[in-house]
């Protein structure tokens, strides 16, 4: 099944985001969250080129797994898809939310240039 949104958590004293369910904020220490949706697009925050890798992913390789920092202000790590030229990635290059899918977050390239 595929999601088209992100699905965090806001910490209710803070607005501390977090990707995940969490117990405590790690911020403040308040355990009330809201959950959380996010448009998902953003900006590239590091990234790294798969080249080897396991089943079922191996006919994939090379692919890049990125970082991604959301205009929301979520850090997210997923893959991203396409055909990408090395001097197409950068810190900072803009990306858009795919999906997520059971392998994970999915992005691509916001601009093809
Ligand atoms: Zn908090």
């Amino acid at each position: 099944m595929e999601e088209n949104r992100i699905f965090g958590n806001v910490c209710c004293n803070c607005g501390e985001l977090f990707l995940y369910n969490v117990k405590y904020c790690s911020v403040c220490g308040f355990k009330n969250f809201k959950e959380k949706s996010f448009i998902g697009d953003g900006e590239i925050y590091s990234y790294t080129k798969i080249y080897y890798t396991a089943e079922p992913y191996k006919k994939d390789a090379p692919y890049i797994i990125a970082i991604v920092k959301l205009n929301e202000g979520l850090k997210v790590m997923g893959r991203l898809l396409g055909k990408i030229k090395e001097k197409q990635l950068g810190i900072g290059v803009p990306v858009k939310f795919v999906a997520k899918d059971k392998e994970g977050f999915k992005f691509k390239l916001a601009e093809v240039r």
